[in-house]
């Protein structure tokens, strides 16, 4: 077996797709190697051979140290040096990298292979002394503390007290002869720190450093880093060892790194940071400030001509903005690394697009590699100006739970948000937690803050679908209802206020921040156009509201996947015909309060099919169980009985009558309809009349009936029946018709598993995953924020199931319900709505096993689209 790939010279035996086995660094190493750029030759040592160290507790393979011993002779060769020999010294760095870029593991040896016969011959063969013992300093301090765990302390202890000593305040004020005094006393450190002489075998150094990259691998920070960012699967990291070049040899001489495009902004121009007479730690160690990568045009004018076409160069080679650290060597540029550039939202996709435009790449390439689904979000939000100018104003962390910047005057309750908005004023709604009685407030709101709840509390939820920013359960705040304020640390906040949260990262500023509006148009719309080229899965928006409607069809949408009819009955007189309804005690009540509700629903439908007009609109009956639309508290109660002009005594009653133990299983979805089949009538009346209506007006109107929740196809057969009938009726009395489809959504595991009894009587399907999920792992959703941050933080769960589809199982059961759907109805419409239907992976699962579309909220929308279209590429 092979363990280690060379590189050098014009040629290399890796390249850049062999990143599982010679990591990301390696991989790059070798195919800039084999393209011609002047990279320093090396070689590198494969992910397989740490594997094998950590199996087999710190040994080598088989052949690997022969394979090093000839890789070093490699660099030897091409660099017309003998590394360990002091007439004609080569060095070389140690560097490690895995697959995937992962900060944490070990740092950079750099210099490795000096000793005391070598830093001699190299103070010969530069003719330079100083620079030969201030490698050597820099090697004893850098073993020691990367290899030896000899923390740097101790060294620059030793530096500080010498530099004392001569009188000097900097580094470079220390000569040749100072420095050699230096080695002598950071030799003595290591000695009294490790217990051993400093190691004067260049072999010996570079086998150490090599098991000390191995050794970092399973680092306690590695291992962390790989926990939080959910990086699973890799073998370990590959180890280069590579010839060095020396930015410290002087004026002409220097260390850089910078990136090919402007990452913020996207501008096509050289960005980075450069230091002249520099080794590679310096510029970050922080120890002298870096120029602009600009100055080095004035300085080094020729270099930085050529630092531009190489540039250029990797940029058409990788078809990628590229981020690369460089080393000049008096006069001579190196580079010695290359990877794709992270990169804001808007960069993202304005490098997209001027690539396609500068023929870099084709619309396809663009669509598949340049633009992160993540990258989108950013975009369609609100942004602050800047994302570094308040950060002392900082007061407090939560959740990002919703994207976006927000700006407004602080307000305590729903009330208050909707009434200070109808004045016009812009409000920041905090509230402990939200409820759904808190909607109406929640959407007059530019922003929402809690101090508890996770990111599936309700106001993440709500606010996601809404696109609205919010940071949730920030434990930093304490809120006061009765004063209406809130503390964080020191701070006070009173009602109206002004303060500005970022829903991306959490953070909560004190004040008013400038935001900037997102554009639609330009290069996002552009790219879009793109996208859609090469997407085959639909996409459609879960929308409740003409508004929501309007601004998902703006971003794309193609239908409505989920239109909620609940959300309806809790704006401002319709809650009390809902509440009538559901009070009612004989079935005539409960045909007038219904009949009360009808005018509301047929307007809201009628607004919604004209925004969607040409689109199919599916329309959920109502679904949540009647408790959650009655009043809870005595006030209230009070209030209602007032109103309706019953006893209060009666509404109590109702009210514990309603109680159930587990509502989430209780009387709800299809069982409401079953029960009160005079509620499915109502419902199917107001689409088919505003359906109706709106065709006499000449719009294209598709309804699709949607009925939640059920489990056997009996139930369905029940609620379709109710539906046709009342179609028949109103068809009758309106003398006109209009064709509709009549479904379900597949939400209960007995559902999915009897699909094909079930598409006997639906002619679509719609996966809940929501309740799906739910009732697959038998986690309450409104409880599951106890105990699923400690699965996921334990392994016992890998994602939380109600952010990313469980594919293993949840997905199953979505793959099952399909098949068996359409094997008895070939032509069997398969949809799924929830949240999952705007999460990237969850979209290229259902990509996979064949659905129609995905329905998402409208902010997902674009986001999807992407997610589709690189599913399908
Ligand atoms: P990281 O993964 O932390 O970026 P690197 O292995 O890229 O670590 O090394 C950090 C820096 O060390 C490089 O950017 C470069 O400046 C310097 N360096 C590494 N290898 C060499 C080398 N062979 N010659 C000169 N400088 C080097
Ligand atoms: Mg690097
Ligand atoms: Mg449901």
């Amino acid at each position: 077996k092979k363990y280690v790939y060379r590189f050098g010279g014009g040629q290399a035996e890796g390249n850049k797709d062999m990143r599982e086995l010679l990591g990301g660094k390696g991989a790059n190493l070798a195919e800039m190697s084999a393209i011609g750029l002047p990279v320093p030759p090396g070689f590198t040592i494969t992910t397989e051979a740490c594997a094998y160290y950590h199996e087999h507790n710190g040994k080598w393979p088989e052949g690997l140290e022969e394979e090093v011993r000839a890789g070093v002779r490699h660099i030897e060769q091409l660099m017309e040096a003998g590394f360990g020999d002091p007439n004609n010294p080569l060095l070389v760095s140690v560097r490690s990298g895995a697959a995937l870029s992962m900060p944490g593991m070990m740092d950079t040896v750099l210099n490795l292979g000096i000793n005391d016969r070598v830093v001699e011959g190299l103070a010969r063969r530069t003719g330079n002394e100083r620079f030969a013992y201030d490698a050597y300093r820099r090697f004893i301090d850098m073993f020691g503390d990367v290899v030896m765990g000899v923390h740097h302390e101790h060294f620059e202890a030793v530096l500080a007290a010498l530099k004392k000593e001569k009188g000097v305040s900097e580094d470079t004020e220390l000569d040749a002869e100072a420095l050699k005094e230096l080695v002598r006393r950071y030799k003595e450190v290591y000695r009294q720190h490790t217990g051993s002489l400093f190691p004067e075998d260049p072999y010996e150094q570079l086998y150490r450093a090599i098991n000390a990259v191995f050794e970092s691998w399973n680092s306690e920070r590695a291992i962390k880093y790989r926990q939080i960012h959910k990086i699973r699967g890799l073998l370990g990291t590959a180890v280069n060892v590579q010839a060095m070049v020396f930015g410290n040899m002087g004026e002409r001489s220097g260390t850089g790194v910078c990136f090919t495009r402007n990452p913020a902004t996207g501008e096509n121009e050289l960005y980075g940071e450069f230091l002249i007479n520099a080794q590679g730690e310096d510029v970050v160690a922080g120890i002298r400030t870096p120029k602009s990568i600009s100055e080095m045009k004035q300085v080094m004018p020729e270099l930085y001509e050529q630092l531009v076409r190489l540039a250029r160069q990797l940029e058409e080679h990788y078809k990628n903005m590229q981020d690369i650290e460089f080393t000049v060597q008096e006069g001579r540029l190196f580079i010695l690394q290359t990877r794709n550039g992270k990169r804001t939202g808007v960069a993202a996709v304005k490098i997209a697009v001027d690539m396609v435009d500068e023929g870099l790449v084709d619309p396809k390439t663009a669509v598949r590699d340049l633009v992160e689904p993540a990258h989108l979000d950013q975009l369609l939000h609100p942004r602050f100006k800047s994302e570094t100018a308040y950060k002392d104003r900082v007061i407090g962390r939560g959740l990002p739970a919703s994207p976006g910047a927000a700006v407004g005057q602080v307000v305590f309750t729903a009330e208050d948000a909707e009434a200070w908005r109808a004045q016009g004023k812009r409000v920041i709604l905090v509230r402990i937690e939200t409820s759904p009685e808190d909607v109406g407030g929640m959407h007059a709101a530019e922003g929402i803050l809690t101090s508890r709840g996770g990111m599936t509390s309700h106001a993440a939820v709500v606010a996601r679908g809404w696109g609205k920013p919010c940071v949730a359960g920030c434990g930093d705040i304490v809120i006061d209802y009765s004063t209406k304020t809130f503390r964080a640390g020191n701070v006070v906040v009173k009602e109206g206020d002004w303060i500005s949260i970022n829903g991306s990262t959490g953070e909560v500023i004190l004040g008013q921040e400038a935001l900037v509006e997102p554009s639609l148009s330009g290069d996002f719309a552009r790219f879009m156009e793109w996208v859609d080229q090469f997407r085959t899965l639909g996409v459609r928006t879960n929308a409740d509201t003409p508004q929501d409607a309007r601004k998902a069809v703006e971003f794309g949408a193609e239908g409505i996947g989920l239109c909620r009819t609940e959300h309806m009955f809790f704006e401002g007189d319709r809650i009390l015909a809902m509440r009538e309804m559901i009070l009612a005690t004989t079935l005539e009540e409960r045909r007038a309060a219904l009949a009360k509700l009808l005018p509301y629903q047929k307007e809201d439908f009628r607004g919604i099919f004209r925004e969607m007009a040409g689109k199919p609109v599916t329309i959920r009956l109502l679904d949540p169980p009647l408790h959650e639309f009655l009043p809870h508290d005595e006030k209230e109660q009070q209030e209602l009985a007032q109103q309706l002009g019953i006893p209060v005594e009666t509404v109590r009653t109702k009210v514990e009558a309603l109680k159930e133990f587990n509502p989430m299983l209780g009387h709800r979805g299809c069982r409401l309809g079953i029960t009160y089949p005079e509620i499915t009538e109502m419902q199917t009346r107001a689409i088919l009349e505003a359906a109706l209506e709106l065709k006499q007006e000449g719009v294209d109107v598709r309804p699709e009936i949607m009925v939640p929740l059920v489990g056997t196809r009996e139930e369905l057969e029940h609620q379709r029946r109710v539906i046709e009938e009342t179609a028949q009726k109103v068809f009758a009395e309106k003398g006109d018709r209009i064709d509709f489809l009549v479904g379900t959504m597949i939400e209960v595991p007995r559902a999915a598993l009897l699909a094909d009894q079930i598409a006997e009587v639906a002619e679509f399907f719609s996966f809940g995953t929501n309740d799906l999920t739910q009732l697959t792992f038998g986690y309450s959703r409104d409880d599951a924020g106890k105990f699923l941050p400690y699965y996921v933080e334990q392994k016992i769960l890998k994602d939380d199931p109600f952010q990313t589809l469980d594919q293993e199982g949840v997905g199953q059961l979505v793959q099952i319900g399909t098949e068996r759907g359409r094997k008895t109805r070939p032509s069997l419409k398969v949809g799924i709505c929830g949240e999952h239907g705007g999460d990237p992976a969850s979209v290229a699962f259902c990509y996979k096993v064949g659905l129609d579309y995905v329905s998402c909220s409208p902010f997902r929308v674009p986001i999807a689209r992407l997610a589709a279209a690189q599913a399908h590429l």
